[in-house]
């Protein structure tokens, strides 16, 4: 039985212009980019090309990206490192969506040890941050606010225009993980828009272990390492060359491609589980990323379903935590009001770029055999 993958918003398969422009670096290239001598002048000027892709992508300047080994140390670095920062004792709470990824919303301790008041600012019914409950949060005592782009378990697109000017309005810096955007083909960069946004290489077909951070030059923000001064001091460790040259890579594959079929086998899939009883979590597609299909089975929770349908050879996920080998209800679906009952019947299918229709249909087949044997054996 051939398996098929649809978690794509937990990782992609490397690319190939990834693999291959890794390969060097893997081999025959090992230079330390901060050493003089030539091999490492060729490893730094590999870094810097990267580092003018990804600018471009974001349409920032080259000096305002950084390399950092995750989406989750670049969301860290904003968070915390714009706490560290902070001159102003005026500014002391930070605003976070109540729907981030945990990269975000586990800052919350580190934040309170440094004396901020964190709060979360309330979604809707679908993970959309509620521009309303923002506006009547924010102030002028406020630091930060935290709203990511798209929602990874959901796959909600947010308002970030709104977010953006309501933060900046009241002074605040705007931080946008972008870490589930960035292969939309019709992206919208933060530049000029977020002040901090975060990045991931291995959620666009580059290597794991690799993200970048957009750190508008003039927004206050300190280390979180000590070390050397890779990064403009800003990340300390010698950098991961190899990964950082896939993530350009994989950058670049991206500008080539479009959504259509991905949104095509994602529309025909969830088609197919709409008419089995399955429910949609975001009934509006226009709100979603072209890659995800989150649906519920009322009363049939997700870790029976993914268990059984790991073995009918489709590999996906409720999006939520798992903790000692069990999952938790998602705090997503907890943030969107939904009952901890419900919000352990989540279920996310992510299509990737070259998922194809066939694969859509197969799946919504072995889906709905999995939901009838779970039902057959409860009867
Ligand atoms: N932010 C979002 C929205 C994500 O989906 C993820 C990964 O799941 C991260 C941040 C963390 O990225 P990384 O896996 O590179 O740490």
């Amino acid at each position: 039985m051939t398996r098929i993958y649809l978690d794509h918003a937990a990782t992609t398969p490397l690319c190939p212009e990834a693999r291959e422009a890794m390969a060097a670096w893997l081999g025959g290239e090992f230079g330390n980019p901060s050493s003089l001598y030539a091999e490492g002048r060729r490893a730094k000027q590999a870094i810097d090309e990267a580092r003018e892709t990804i600018s471009e992508y974001v349409g920032c300047l080259f000096a305002e990206v950084l390399f950092t080994s995750s989406g989750t140390e670049a969301a860290n670095l904003a968070i915390v490192g714009a706490a560290l920062g902070n001159e102003n004792p005026g500014r002391r709470r930070v605003l976070l969506g109540a729907a981030e990824h945990h990269c975000v919303l586990h800052t919350r301790p580190l934040l309170e040890r440094l004396g901020y008041h964190v709060e979360f600012v309330p979604v809707d019914r679908v993970a959309g941050i509620r521009l309303d409950a923002l506006e009547s949060m924010l102030g002028p005592d406020v630091l930060l606010v935290s709203v990511m782009h798209a929602n990874n378990e959901l796959g909600t697109l947010q308002p970030i225009e709104g977010v953006a000017a309501l933060a900046h309005l009241y002074g605040a810096i705007y931080h946008c993980d972008m870490v589930q955007t960035m292969a939309l083909p019709d992206r919208a960069p933060p530049s000029g828009l977020a002040d901090l946004a975060t990045f991931s290489a291995h959620k666009v077909n580059g290597p794991k272990g690799v993200g970048a951070i957009y750190l508008k030059a003039g927004t206050r923000v300190k280390a979180l390492s000590a070390g050397g001064g890779q990064e403009r001091e800003m990340r300390a460790g010698t950098e991961n060359v190899a990964g950082i040259v896939g993530f350009a890579a994989a950058v670049r594959a991206l500008w080539r491609r479009d959504a259509k079929a991905q949104r095509g086998a994602r529309d025909r899939f969830r088609e197919q589980l709409e008419a089995a009883g399955f429910v949609p979590t975001v009934p509006d597609r226009a709100q979603l990323l072209p890659g995800h299909a989150h649906v519920r089975l009322p009363g049939v929770d997700a870790e029976t379903m993914l268990i059984r349908l790991d073995r009918a050879g489709v590999s996906a996920s409720s999006g939520a935590a798992c903790s000692s080998g069990s999952l938790e209800p998602s705090h997503v679906l907890l943030a969107c009001g939904y009952s901890e009952k419900e919000a352990r019947e989540g279920l996310r299918f992510t299509f990737g770029h070259d998922s194809s229709l066939g694969e859509a249909e197969e799946a919504a087949a072995r889906v709905i055999a999995c939901a009838a044997a779970i039902s057959a054996s409860k009867a």
